[in-house]
């Protein structure tokens, strides 16, 4: 039986593509992997100035990186990022569907507007199901490490995936549906060498969560969370880290909750 690579082998000669990798939880996971040697592909939308500093960072850190814009919501822009991403490393051994929006209005569902919902449904669900499918052909057709892995992919959801906010119905809709994104892909790529697996964060500190701080710092400090104190991007790094160590060989399809121990039931 040939035994699974080892995390010292597996940080050659890998190429990562991050969605949303200019600010917060993708910051935090370019950065871990730049600190693994990784060459990162930075998307970002708007925020150019965030996206350089990012890949100045990741260099600094011991990476190699280019930042390269493209709205995870247009088809066009997913197609440009995908050639581009491999044309600048020559593979991807590593896809992390990390960009995402808010609700773009904290609404009631029974208000929730139609163009908000589409627009939404595009970025978080409809684009990473779709930037997946594109990736993993190409993934399909790279050569096989020796332990038989053609490349991974991690999908960031979120602890909303399961937990009903109802003046955020769309992104929890969304996030529902990132869990079965990836449980469909770990099924259909498994035998093709392809891992995949989904991360669903807490409470994280980012821009995302910054006009609702006060709210949060509340409830962490009364006890929503059995560790009491906000996630950092580098949380989410350091699970990143382990999935591009190869070191969940055996594993696909598995939820890495990253949350602070939020998703237990405590009596
Ligand atoms: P953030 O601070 O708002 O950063 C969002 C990142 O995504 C930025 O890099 C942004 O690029 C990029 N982005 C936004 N829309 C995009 C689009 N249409 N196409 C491509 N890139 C786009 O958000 P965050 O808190 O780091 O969240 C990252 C992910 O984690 C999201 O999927 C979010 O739902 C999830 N999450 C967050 C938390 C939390 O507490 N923060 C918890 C659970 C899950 P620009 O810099 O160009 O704007």
């Amino acid at each position: 039986m040939t035994e699974s690579k080892s995390a010292s082998t597996s940080v050659t000669k890998s190429v990562a593509l991050v969605t949303g990798g200019s600010r917060g939880i993708g910051r935090g996971i370019c950065l871990s992997l730049g600190q693994l040697g990784w060459r990162v592909v930075v998307n970002y939308a708007g925020n150019m100035t965030a996206a350089e500093e990012c890949v100045k960072m990741v260099k600094d850190a011991g990476g190699d990186a280019i930042a390269v814009q493209g709205d995870i919501g247009v088809a066009a822009d997913r197609a440009r990022l995908v050639e581009q991403a491999f044309a600048w490393g020559g593979r991807v051994d590593l896809l992390v569907n990390n960009a995402g929006i808010t609700s773009i209005v904290r609404a009631d569902i029974l208000d929730q507007q139609e163009d908000h919902f589409d627009r939404l449904i595009a970025v978080n669900l409809k684009g990473p199901f779709f930037l997946t499918q594109a990736v993993s052909k190409r993934m399909i057709e790279q050569s096989p490490d020796d332990s038989g892995t053609r490349g991974q992919i991690v999908i960031v959801s979120s602890i909303s995936a399961y937990a009903a906010s109802t003046n955020r119905g769309d992104y929890c809709i969304a996030k529902a549906g990132l869990a079965m994104t990836t449980q469909l892909y770990a099924a259909r790529l498994a035998e093709l060498g392809i891992r995949v697996y989904e991360i669903r964060p807490g409470i994280i500190a980012t821009d995302m969560t910054g006009p609702v701080k006060a709210k949060y710092d509340a409830l962490i400090a009364g006890g929503l969370t059995p560790i009491k104190r906000w996630g950092q991007p580098s949380d989410i790094g350091r699970a990143i880290a382990a999935v591009a160590r190869g070191d969940l060989p055996f594993s696909t399809g598995e939820v890495l909750n990253v949350d602070g121990g939020f998703h237990m039931r405590t009596l």
